[in-house]
């Protein structure tokens, strides 16, 4: 990981290796990527990336709500660090939209998918667990939303992904010169992912996520996932053939009239547990999605 030197704030300098570890309730990991952007890793909270522009910082993606204090605190203490200009939401889950009502009530530019503001505008429940999500405040939606495509003054491109690898309102944000490329929740390096379908997710729009993702980068593209450490291409071709496995698998289990408990004791992630820890939630929730795409008159 050569230029991937890591600091703390108000703590000793440290190493790369010591900024992956889990950091202490309510502390901030930041892993330099270049003079300008950092990926900002508040203990509990997905990943941030945060471009310095001198006037002022982007981000992309902001924490949840419990998280933005600690956030709002380790840009401001980046280098060329300050407020914020710009947020981009990757999609609407609370874990990265947590900054919005701040960011939107400083009169800032909220950035998402169109999808993604049409959801922050809903109530939405998770029917696996019950779990509510309240529609956000007007002053706290995305202010300026896009269909396709879009760049911000720097030239750093976003663009939709639209192939609901984890919601329907899924984008990209891809920095040129720096050759980074953020991605959100379509692509997670920590363990088994949330599969939301409720909200537009599914097994094969995650391998299809994948597959365009590989599209944008380079042997040299960083890219930075919506949870765990910044991956390679190669880290992503091997994502892309476990998923790909998986949905084959579930696929399978489905179009001979098997159900999704039967999907969970059939094991369809063996192979992958060791590394990617329990499945059986992720597996449960990947097979349901199924039944949104694939199964006639579902
Ligand atoms: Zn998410």
């Amino acid at each position: 990981m050569a230029g991937a030197a890591g600091f703390a704030l108000g703590r000793p300098v440290r190493g790369f290796a010591a900024a992956q570890a889990p950091a202490a309730p309510g502390s901030a990991g930041i892993q330099r990527l270049t003079d300008d952007l950092f990926v900002v890793r508040i203990s509990g909270e997905a990943n941030v990336v945060a471009q310095t522009t001198g006037g002022g910082v982007l981000l992309i993606d902001g924490c949840s709500a419990n998280g933005s204090d600690a956030l709002m605190k380790a840009i401001a203490g980046l280098p060329n660090g300050g407020p914020v200009h710009t947020l981009i939401n990757t999609h609407w889950h609370p874990e990265q939209t947590g900054s919005n009502e701040l960011v939107g009530k400083a009169g800032k530019t909220i950035i998402a998918q169109e999808n993604t503001r049409l959801w922050l505008n809903a109530d939405v429940t998770w029917p696996w667990n019950g779990r509510k999500f309240k529609r956000l405040p007007k002053i706290a939606q995305p202010n300026k939303t896009f269909y396709d495509a879009g760049q911000l003054e720097s030239g750093a491109r976003y663009g939709y992904i639209p192939d609901c690898a984890h919601t329907d309102g899924n984008l990209y944000e891809y920095f040129p010169k720096q050759n980074v490329l953020a991605v959100g929740d379509v692509v997670s390096n920590e363990g088994w992912p949330v599969v939301d379908w409720t909200t537009g997710g599914w097994i094969g729009g995650m391998v299809g996520g994948l597959q365009r993702v590989l599209t944008l980068v380079n042997d040299e593209t960083r890219i930075v996932p919506g949870r765990g450490p910044v991956m390679t291409l190669t880290d992503l071709k091997t994502q892309f053939d476990m998923y790909q496995a998986v949905y084959e698998r579930l696929s399978k289990l489905l179009n001979s009239g098997r159900g999704p408990t039967e999907a969970v004791d059939a094991k369809p992630t063996k192979e992958f547990d060791a590394t990617m820890g329990n499945p059986d939630e992720f597996v449960r929730r990947a097979f349901e999605s199924l039944w949104a795409y694939v199964t006639p008159d579902a």
